[in-house]
């Protein structure tokens, strides 16, 4: 698969997943359904593995366009208390 730049007039640029050499002239906005153009763009052949370049990916698109989320994340486990008794005994700082 390759990624294919298209760029709306009024949402910017957006990309596309084909296999390669099956690159439209124009696809749909994904904002506005506007037919766009393609852009073309320096392939990313050195950008490293694929978890890293998504994280880079998500660590960018989050600086203009945070995710909206419902509520808080999950509250972590709570730490499990020790039960020998000597250890309460133990100094406490
Ligand atoms: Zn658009």
């Amino acid at each position: 698969m390759a990624v294919y730049a298209y760029r709306c007039a009024d949402h910017g640029v957006h990309e596309v997943s084909r296999p390669i050499g099956t690159a439209a002239e124009r696809e749909p906005c994904p904002d506005c359904a506007a037919p766009t153009s393609r852009v073309f763009t320096a392939p990313r052949l050195s950008s490293g593995s694929a978890s890293a370049r998504a994280l880079v990916d998500r660590t960018a698109r989050s600086a203009s366009e945070p995710a909206v989320v419902s509520a808080p994340p999950p509250s972590r486990r709570p730490v499990p208390r020790a039960t020998d008794p000597r250890l309460a005994k133990l100094p406490r700082p």
